[in-house]
């Protein structure tokens, strides 16, 4: 057995055992919810029930399909991973690169099933599209359902970058084939493209409980924790396995490094110059792009926090004082449009230097 098992969603879990016992299940499902909570590791369990030749309230995990699922080998199971743009410039072999990419990120996770996020700088592109036509286009291989999961389905490529790829994807969205089942994973429904929103039934996964955190901690770490190691991390990880594996979501090194970012816009132009000309040019991209997620998620923290809502991670001081939610919207476009511009071409230097002049202006 490869995947580990799934921890909580007992409701989400009834509602679409429930759909697809009564033939009822959505065709396109975007499930929603915070990282590391498990929306993938969910989907993989809708698959597992959808291609389960017996299954009951969960999947009878002894039959071939289930095997093949839990091990991550099922030929009607195509799970789509972002990953680094192709180099190739004919569209044929972009294909074969992305392909190549996703079955060398899903090789890893038949090792670990635990993975962390991935980078920053990772998308779903036009070819990974068309790769989605193509197996979409065959007939199953064991005869049973087919099932797209598609993680991170934020980086879908917008349709401005290629209408042609975008318009195969919408139409397969649209009027999925008959057995052909969509399972759209992101942390925020408003970051998928509105024209796959519109096509998608939402399914929200809640954050978990703490003894399901507890749960996983105390028997899938590798070396186990200490009962007082779990606890602590329980604590922190606000009900995500993905945050409790990380030791904490607030000690990761994108939010110290968009904290630092904020600190040098508040200070004034120097500052902001010396931190841009320090932002490494080429080299870690990923890096780059963790950056700008974790300064939007700041800012939309700060942003709760302007409504009366308790942030839910520390937000540096500076932001949280009289800054008004619609200067904070105003700086979280920036950072969203220099966030698109770092999937192409730009030094980051210098986008990070227009970017801090642009949040002083705002902020
Ligand atoms: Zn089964």
């Amino acid at each position: 057995m490869v995947l580990h098992p799934l921890f909580g969603h007992e409701a989400a879990r009834k509602t679409i055992a429930h759909a697809l016992r009564t033939d009822r299940l959505p065709q396109v499902l975007l499930i929603v919810g915070e990282d590391g909570v498990g929306k993938q590791r969910l989907g993989l369990w809708v698959a597992q029930m959808a291609l389960c030749q017996a299954p009951g309230e969960e999947p009878c995990g002894t039959c071939q399909p289930c095997h093949l699922t839990l091990t991550l080998g099922h030929p009607d199971l195509h799970w789509f991973i972002p990953v680094l743009r192709p180099k190739a410039f004919e569209p044929d072999k972009q294909l074969d690169e992305v392909a190549e990419a996703i079955a060398e990120v899903l090789a890893e996770r038949r090792t670990r099933s635990l993975y962390g996020p991935r980078d920053g700088m990772t998308m779903h592109g036009v070819a990974a599209a068309r790769l989605i036509q193509r197996h979409a286009a065959l007939t199953t291989v064991l005869g049973g359902r087919k099932v797209f999961l598609i993680g991170n389905a934020e980086r879908l490529v917008p349709q401005e970058s290629s209408p042609e790829a975008a318009n195969t994807l919408l139409k397969l969205l649209e009027e999925p084939s008959t057995g052909s089942i969509f399972l759209l994973t992101a942390r925020d429904a408003t970051g998928v493209l509105p024209t796959i929103r519109s096509r998608s039934a939402p399914l929200r996964l809640g954050r978990l409980r703490d003894e399901d955190v507890a749960a996983f901690l105390s028997t899938h770490m590798d070396p186990p924790l200490k009962a007082s190691e779990v606890a602590e991390r329980v604590a922190a990880a606000e009900g995500s396995i993905g945050h409790a594996i990380a030791g904490g979501a607030a000690a990761t090194q994108g939010n110290a490094a968009a904290v630092e970012v904020l600190e040098a816009v508040f200070k004034g132009a120097g500052p902001q110059l010396e931190r841009s000309l320090r932002q490494n040019p080429w080299q870690a991209r990923g890096e780059f792009t963790t950056m700008l997620d974790s300064l939007a998620d700041l800012l939309g923290e700060a942003a709760r926090a302007a409504t009366g809502e308790r942030p839910r991670r520390p937000v540096p001081e500076r932001l949280l004082s009289a800054k008004s939610p619609a200067r904070l919207s105003l700086a979280l476009d920036r950072v969203q449009v220099a966030r698109e511009a770092a999937q192409g071409n730009v030094n980051p230097q210098l986008l990070l230097a227009v970017l801090t002049t642009q949040l002083a202006e705002v902020l």
